[in-house]
């Protein structure tokens, strides 16, 4: 298969210098971030360079801790980087997040239990003092498959439903660029299918750049254009990989051997640099 990998370290390039990045959709130029925990100091990710383009779709790809949800935390305003830089869309996130630029969801859905599916997509627009416009409102619920459940209280849904909610408040503002953490984490594989297809038809008719932070290698090989893998902690990318799948992607793609070869393939860059990290 010719893929199109860039791998830090190994003389291959590093795409970020082939960039603009006040024209790309995701940048982030070497960056690092240090926590200072109760014994120390914990180094979550060093030197991390990503770029994305406009439109496109993302997938981080890493093993549990090793800084996936510090890089959307950052990229959404929620937290700083100790060194490096990131903007989203040419901006700095700050200034992103103010002009309501980004629109983000995490693993568990957060919806109001009080508040109907309708009330809850429509709550970012409230709090950022914008008319809710019942038709975009309506558009959105269809968009995502909810058509009959716009008055139903989050306690009646599903675990894929809640998601789909919190996909389509995340989507409310239009943003530029929408970022997932997980969103598909806690649920059952079939549903995790189903909405992963869902999630691709979404992205398809809107035209957010999206970052998708992962831990499953089959979600990001289905959903993504790009996919950076992180080693374990500190945080660093150890490959870029460009993925070839036309789309729109089916379920018959799941069964394909191009597709169990690329996730075999990152599989096994995942797993050996685990066992050269545990040889360190
Ligand atoms: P992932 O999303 O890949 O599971 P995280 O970004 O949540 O990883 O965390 C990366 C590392 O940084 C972990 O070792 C985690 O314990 C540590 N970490 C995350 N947030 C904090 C924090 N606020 N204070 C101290 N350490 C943190």
């Amino acid at each position: 298969m010719n893929l199109d990998v860039a791998t830090p370290g190994n003389g291959v390039l590093d795409s970020s210098s082939q960039h603009d990045p006040l024209k790309d959709g995701l940048f982030l130029n070497s960056v690092s971030k240090l926590y200072k925990a109760r014994k120390g100091t914990v180094e979550a990710l060093s030197s991390v360079n990503i770029t994305s383009d406009r439109g496109s779709f993302t997938a981080l790809l890493g093993p549990s801790g090793c800084g996936k949800s510090t890089v959307l935390r950052m990229m959404a305003d929620l937290d700083t980087p100790t060194s490096g830089e990131i903007l989203v869309h040419g901006e700095h996130p700050r200034e992103a997040r103010l002009a309501h630029h980004l629109g983000v969801a995490f693993q568990e859905a957060a919806l109001l239990p009080w508040k109907t599916v309708e009330s809850n997509i429509c709550l970012p627009l409230e709090i950022a003092g914008q008319t809710v416009e019942k038709r975009v409102v309506h558009d959105l619920i269809d968009l995502v498959g909810l058509k009959n459940f716009a008055k139903a209280l989050p306690g009646e849904l599903s675990g894929g439903m809640r998601q789909r909610v919190a996909i389509a408040r995340a989507l409310i503002i239009d943003p530029h660029v929408l970022l997932l953490d997980e969103p598909f984490g806690a649920l059952d594989e079939m549903t995790r299918h189903r909405m992963n297809i869902e999630l691709q038809r979404i992205w398809g008719e809107r035209s957010a750049t999206t970052l998708l932070v992962t831990h499953s290698i089959g979600e990001a090989v289905f959903l993504a254009d790009d996919i950076y893998v992180l080693s374990a902690r500190p945080g660093r990318v150890i490959k870029h990989v460009k993925v070839p799948f036309e789309r729109p992607r089916s379920a018959e793609l799941l069964r394909s051997s191009e597709f169990h070869m690329l996730c075999d393939e990152l599989s096994q860059v995942l797993f050996s640099h685990d066992e050269t990290s545990a040889d360190e």
